[in-house]
């Protein structure tokens, strides 16, 4: 497996964004990011994917790369009063976005073309003070999608913006934002893995550029290579990136669909080389896979750094390892298992790695 880095879930000009294509490439670039999905509301844009690459010059030593960006789009239904269920929408190959009415049929739908959905921003309150309402999903009747945004950079900066000083502080002091997912949040997700339900955790950035203007202030807010050095979903691919846009794309897409990926917050340290795997006596597992309990399954995690890694179960935390960079935990019993890691940044203990789950069966 070969582990790459990828941001999705951001706006261009297309819907609400200030950005260009290119500038969003430009920026995951400059952030030595893989590749990225971009996710405009309503629409599929067409004829913007590939490769994008900067050649290295005397005014961009480090900038010179390349990255991947693929094109998905975010769905909801417009006339709905008020807006809720809000859905990412990947691979699909046609705006599915005539279908938004019912959620139900445009997951349907989604299946149907073969692309991934995943409900975005799940529990997204409102920000009064910026005239921002709650977007949370409420149809949680549906069945049949690939997974959920577990971490949305947008929505935990809208719990913070208690009042426009607030939002002037973090305008100028962003890397205070970023906690962890909210709880309730992950707690929806334990829930919904206890129920026995297959859901793949993302983390999306739902960038946007904005421009923020308060009286004399006039300044991009949460600009995209911010975003880009923040919450990432890092995907574990069969080979390298080759280089040729269909091959790479099905890769991403089918690991995301299984759930080989974990959520990393890059910013307090790059979560690139962390690894959860459950071997067997018969079979080795990484992350969104199923491995029989019979005789009993080693699970281990590796982290780049050391941190405080908790090993859940069922929802239910069953050990930490404090300050450590690996751990192995015996695991007898079935059970749905998914590591976290914490770290301290700016005077907070903070998310760092969210795992997608082992499923011991
Ligand atoms: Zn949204
Ligand atoms: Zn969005």
């Amino acid at each position: 497996m070969h582990e790459i880095v990828v941001n999705l879930h951001m706006h261009t000009r297309y819907s609400d964004g200030t950005g260009t294509h290119k500038d969003i490439a430009q920026a995951a670039i400059k952030t030595g990011l893989d590749a990225v999905i971009v996710t405009d509301h309503n629409v599929l844009v067409q004829g913007v994917e590939g490769y994008y690459r900067v050649d290295r010059s005397p005014s961009t030593p480090l900038r010179a790369g390349r990255v991947l960006l693929l094109v998905g789009q975010e769905v909801h239904d417009q006339d709905r009063d008020p807006q809720k269920n809000h859905l990412l929408v990947f691979n699909a190959n046609r705006d599915v976005s005539m279908l938004a009415d019912d959620p139900q049929t445009l997951i349907n739908g989604i299946n149907d073309a073969g692309g991934l959905s995943f409900l975005a921003h799940p529990n997204d309150p409102a920000s009064p003070a910026f005239k921002e309402t709650d977007i949370s999903w409420e149809a949680w009747d549906v069945h049949g999608y690939t997974g959920i945004e577990l971490w949305n950079g947008l929505s935990e900066l809208k719990t913070v913006l208690h009042t426009k000083l607030h939002g002037a502080f973090y305008a100028f002091l962003p890397h205070f934002i970023a906690h962890h997912p909210m709880l309730e949040t992950l707690q929806r997700w334990d829930d919904l893995l206890i129920s026995g339900e297959r859901v793949v955790a993302i983390g999306g950035s739902d960038a946007h550029a904005l421009h923020m203007h308060m009286g004399p202030l006039q300044r991009v807010i949460f600009p995209y290579d911010l975003h880009f050095r923040t919450v990432n979903t890092h995907v574990l691919v069969t080979e390298p990136l080759t280089g040729d846009v269909p091959t790479d794309k099905k890769m991403i897409y089918e690991a995301l669909a299984a759930g080989r990926c974990f959520v990393g917050y890059d910013l307090p340290a790059s979560t690139r080389g962390f690894t959860f795997k459950g071997k067997g006596l018969e079979q080795s597992v990484v992350m969104g896979e199923e491995i029989s309990a019979r005789r009993g399954v080693t699970l281990q995690a590796h982290l780049p750094q050391p941190a405080e890694i908790r090993l859940i179960k069922d929802g239910q935390t069953i050990n930490i390892w404090r300050d450590s960079q690996a751990c192995a935990y015996s695991a007898t019993e079935p059970g749905v298992y998914r590591v976290e890691a914490w770290k301290s940044y700016l005077g907070f203990k903070r998310g760092w790695i969210f795992s997608n789950p082992i499923y011991v069966r």
